[in-house]
């Protein structure tokens, strides 16, 4: 049994938001941002998009914080637990069978579909806009949508590996893997998945690679990440280019130049829906 996602779609949120546009007459002003938005990408040409959860959640990616879909099995009470706990380097090494069983039930992305985001931004990666994608999730579902060049913040769960002798492990492995906890068959070894857990450093590079990418940008995109934590507010502060945008259906409390940045409080698949017909 996998947890079970909810289809990709149009959310509550979204049709929610239609509505109060057109009661409240927003039409107007959405529609400024998106031609606006069309402007500077047509102008600018090494875009990056930085995104966190929010660009998956369309996708119907379930937060991990939930305990909502959690069944027990080997006698496992994740009620014990933290959920930050779970997807914790202690919890894979002081309690791997808990980690494995909670990773299986809730990290599993592998029927979860790309949504209109992460194809735009492909497309736009194809005209030869977009640079790069920094992502802080772990799902796979840029590439899986077409894009190449993707920094992944946080690695993911689309590859696994034996911690000791470093053996790559295919996508399924872990997830379909009937042992409590997977073993390397080289070394005898525990496997893990490729995704930097709570008490790791980043990749090797990731970080720096992200820096550079965000200085040579001429516009940046910020989408889905509420900019407070590491490493999402330190990034923000390199970029030097002409145009910011930020879409995030909390406004953030960053300060733009609404001369030349735009910021989006509505579902994000809204805006890329509107810039996929004009582009
Ligand atoms: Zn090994």
């Amino acid at each position: 049994m996998q947890a079970k996602f909810v289809s990709a779609g149009q959310s509550c949120d979204t049709v929610m938001y239609s509505e109060k546009r057109f009661i409240m007459g927003y039409d107007n002003e959405f529609d400024n941002k998106i031609n606006k938005l069309t402007d500077f990408i047509n102008e600018c040409n090494s875009i990056v998009f930085f995104g966190g959860a929010g660009v998956s959640t369309e996708s119907g990616i379930p937060d991990f914080r939930s305990k909502d879909g959690l069944y027990n099995q080997h006698d496992i009470e994740f009620d014990m637990y933290e959920p930050e706990y779970l997807l914790s380097e202690e919890c894979l090494h002081h309690k791997p069978k808990v980690f494995f069983e909670f990773y299986r039930q809730k990290m599993d992305a592998r029927n979860v579909k790309p949504n209109i985001t992460h194809y735009m931004l492909a497309r736009l990666e194809k005209l030869g806009k977009l640079d790069k994608i920094i992502t802080q999730n772990i799902d796979g579902l840029h590439q899986m949508a077409g894009s190449t060049n993707v920094i992944e913040l946080h690695g993911a769960t689309t590859r696994n590996y034996c911690e000791k002798c470093g053996k790559k492990y295919p996508a399924d492995y872990i997830f379909e893997s009937r042992e409590a906890i997977p073993r390397c068959v080289e070394c005898n070894h525990m496997i893990r998945p490729d995704v930097t857990l709570y008490g790791e450093q980043l990749p090797a590079g990731a970080y720096e690679s992200a820096v550079e990418a965000i200085r040579k940008a001429d516009m940046l995109i910020v989408a889905g990440t509420s900019l407070k934590v590491y490493p999402a507010s330190g990034l923000v502060w390199e970029f030097a280019g002409k145009h910011l945008v930020v879409m995030n259906k909390e406004p953030l409390d960053f300060k733009l130049d609404m001369n030349k940045d735009i910021e989006f409080n509505c579902a994000m698949g809204d805006v890329f829906r509107a810039l996929d017909k004009n582009i």
